[in-house]
């Protein structure tokens, strides 16, 4: 038995070994005591019920076997007709089923960059950008987000990040962890310096839906050079079912299914099936959810605001505050003291540099867990003024 953390039997690839420093082991085991879940990045609701029943269906009507690589036809064909409200010129041929966004990431990585590449990514942003692109031995190039800007894109530090070896900006709106949203001249001034530089926009769009305030502008089918990204986690609360889609230009897209299917042969065939029904059927769970995430986000932030020590800006989007605090700790130390006090919660350091002084908490949990949560932050924080 190979104890972790106690040096290799055989030498791993240089290019993995940064995963040590990852403990998703500890992150996860996490879950399993009884904290306040301020911490993870899931809806707590369960999938809409009549999804739940298609994917009994699927089971009973023998739906169990391999499918076609890129997707079952119809949950493709479901996928186009529901991106037409933004953009109608997709047809089946563009989109590629894949095992959850994180699939879809770590395809599109693969396919596009390595060693010697540089790829933007946002940061603080999603920590998984920064590992996909060091694991095609690519250099990952943050760009910088703050809060005094609203964690906005600042158009002259994409400029000024670019070099002759950039290869692709990766864009996550609404966002985790910062819940902002690219507003249209941002996404245009992107799309542009794109064209201009060839570079690919990779837009990770898993939160589209969860959108509170303002206006959401897609990166979908504005130009060639897009490739986007989303997901049936969130908006469907299907986290543990493990089903995205790249939507891509045909010249790419052929190649990312075949990757894919070197990878995983194809997505689950019965949670494919159940994902048609989530698309067709109605939207109704999927509306109330939003509703009270809504709810959720005002709570949270007057909670936060009643903490003196926190700076909190107001997200538009996902299901994510990302405050900054004034106490001296550093993030990793604060969350420490706040999930042995007993609430989850994400330090900001692992969203990269810029998300040090910042503390990630979710609010995809039920009201009463966001004010018990909120309180014993309350008290605990109390103690460190
Ligand atoms: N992109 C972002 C910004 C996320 O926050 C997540 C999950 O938390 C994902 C992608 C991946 O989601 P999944 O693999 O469950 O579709």
């Amino acid at each position: 038995m190979i104890e972790p953390g106690c040096g290799y039997l055989h030498e791993i690839a240089q290019r993995c070994k940064f995963l040590n420093k990852i403990n998703s082991v500890k992150a996860f085991g996490l879950l399993e005591k009884n904290l306040v879940p301020l911490g993870l990045g899931e809806p707590d609701f369960q999938p809409p019920i009549n999804v739940i029943e298609a994917i009994k269906n699927a089971i009973d009507d023998g739906k169990n076997k391999y499918t076609n690589p890129s997707g079952i036809n119809q949950l493709r064909m479901a996928i186009c007709k529901r991106l037409c409200k933004n953009y109608s010129n997709i047809s089946p041929e563009n989109v590629i089923v894949t095992v959850g966004g994180t699939e879809a990431l770590a395809i599109v990585c693969h396919l596009f960059f390595e060693r010697g590449d540089e790829v933007l990514i946002p940061d603080p942003g999603f920590p998984l950008y920064k590992g996909e692109v060091e694991l095609c031995e690519a250099k990952p190039v943050p760009y910088p987000l703050f809060e005094k800007n609203n964690f906005n894109i600042e158009i002259e530090d994409i400029k000024e990040s670019i070099t002759s070896k950039t290869k692709a900006i990766i864009i996550n709106s609404p966002s985790n962890p910062t819940g902002n949203i690219i507003d249209k001249s941002t996404r245009d001034a992107i799309l542009q310096i794109a064209e201009d530089r060839n570079l690919i926009v990779i837009s990770d769009e898993v939160y589209d839906e969860l959108v509170y305030d303002g206006e959401f502008s897609t990166f979908l089918g504005q130009s060639d050079n897009v490739i986007y990204i989303n997901s049936f986690s969130k908006t469907f609360a299907m986290t543990g079912w493990r089903l995205g889609y790249i939507v891509a230009d045909k010249r790419y897209s052929k190649q990312l299914s075949n990757l894919h299917f070197y990878l995983t042969t194809c997505p689950p065939s019965i949670v494919q099936f159940a994902a048609v029904e989530a698309i067709l059927g109605t939207q109704e769970p999927v509306f109330h959810m939003i509703k009270e995430f809504k709810a959720r986000r005002d709570l949270i932030m007057n909670e936060i605001r009643n903490i003196e020590g926190f700076n909190c800006t107001v997200p538009k989007g996902a299901f994510y505050i990302f405050p900054s605090f004034r106490y001296k700790l550093s993030s990793e130390e604060l969350s420490n003291k706040i999930i042995k006090a007993g609430v989850l919660c994400t330090p900001g350091n692992i969203f990269g540099s810029n998300g040090e002084g910042h503390i990630r908490f979710s609010y995809a949990t039920s009201q009463e867990n966001i004010k018990r949560g909120m309180e014993i932050i309350h008290k605990t924080t109390e103690k460190l003024k």
